[in-house]
């Protein structure tokens, strides 16, 4: 395992991580989840990703148990959790949901239960929130930090602009800014770390945990000859998910990943493997998490990190040519 600096702070990371979403407190059970941490904290991993939202906060009684249960030293791992929207995504009740100081002060001690630990590592916003002036949330994130219930704060899926706004508002205040930011990156979808982020790693330095790096499975390979039946997609509530992966445009994605299947062949490794690998040889990746419903996934998924030397120069450019998803640079003026 590589262990990576989360932007320029100094917490180190490892670049492949974890994360529960569909999985803990829905697809699998409670045995599985904690064979699954013990697979990856064996294996290297150190950061575990989890939010209030996963399975209306059963992900993070599983994860909190299973982590007690296996007796991992406090100091020896990362936890996170993400306020926004509540128990579900389709909440509206008026006072838990969105970044005002109350939700976002609510949820972080209710992480803190459901996790079992004193302190979260990470603690993300989960989106933006149109309605909370940024500053108070980043007031907000500020005294928890100060409270010592939270280490690091971070973003996921915020604009560009919103992340330097919240800068801007803890310069003025004197506050603790976003050090971190959750983007979905795969060769799917690459715009934002690429190109909308480009400017703000060197300076204030941001950090990125990028979600979904095989494309929510896709990359692995498994949908090539039809659904398998027993993933994701076939589970109730992710009907929104199974409409991704139908139609024209899901046809032409399988023939990429087909053609990258014969690429990953010639390489000497497998398709998951090689979708992690070329997420870890964006250098501006901290961690990549991955998702796993069973061990024999992350076994191999873990392997990735042998993988990235394989992507040289030359062979990046082949991927590119093969995925055609590489997004035009910013314009200078
Ligand atoms: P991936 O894109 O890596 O998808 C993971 C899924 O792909 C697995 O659960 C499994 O699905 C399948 N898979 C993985 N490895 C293999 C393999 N070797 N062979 C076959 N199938 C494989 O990541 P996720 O979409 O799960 O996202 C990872 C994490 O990112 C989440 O757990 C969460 O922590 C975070 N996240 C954050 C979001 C945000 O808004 N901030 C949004 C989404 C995720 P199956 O069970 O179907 O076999």
């Amino acid at each position: 395992m590589e262990y990576r600096r989360l932007g320029k702070t100094g917490l180190k990371v490892s670049a492949l991580s974890y994360g529960a979403w569909v999985t803990f407190g829905q697809q699998i059970d409670d045995e599985t989840a904690k064979a699954l941490i013990k697979t990856a904290y064996d294996g290297g991993v150190t950061f575990f990703d989890n939010a209030e939202v996963y399975a209306a906060g059963q992900a993070e009684r599983v994860m909190g148990k299973a982590l007690a249960d296996l007796g991992f030293a406090r100091d020896s791992f990362c936890v996170s959790s993400k306020v926004y929207w509540g128990p579900t995504t389709s909440n509206t009740h008026p006072t838990t949901r969105g970044l005002s100081r109350k939700h976002v002060t609510e949820v972080c001690h209710a992480a803190l239960k459901r996790l079992r630990v004193d302190y979260l590592d990470l603690y993300f916003c989960h989106r933006p929130d149109r309605e909370t002036p940024i500053a108070e949330t980043v007031a907000a994130m500020t005294d928890l930090i100060r409270q010592g219930k939270v280490l690091y704060w971070g973003t996921s899926e915020w604009t560009a602009r919103d992340i330097a706004l919240a800068h801007a508002a803890a310069r003025e205040y004197g506050l603790y800014a976003p050090v971190v930011e959750q983007p979905q990156y795969n060769l799917f979808h690459r715009a934002r770390v690429e190109v909308e982020y480009s400017r703000l790693y060197e300076d204030p330095g941001l950090g990125t945990t990028v979600w979904s790096p095989l494309a929510s499975g896709l990359l692995s390979g498994k949908y090539l000859e039809g659904d398998p039946g027993d993933t994701r997609i076939s589970m109730q509530g992710m009907e929104w998910l199974k409409e991704r992966f139908e139609g024209e445009e899901f046809e032409q994605k399988c023939k990429i990943v087909a053609e990258l299947g014969n690429l990953a062949g010639e390489l000497g490794t497998t398709l998951p493997r090689l979708g992690l690998a070329w997420c870890l040889k964006n250098p501006n990746v901290s961690t990549a998490i991955m998702g796993a419903s069973k061990v024999y996934q992350l076994e191999e998924n873990l392997k990735a990190m042998n993988d990235v030397a394989l992507l040289t120069d030359e062979v990046m450019a082949r991927i590119d040519a093969v995925a055609g998803t590489r997004p035009e640079p910013e314009p200078l003026f």
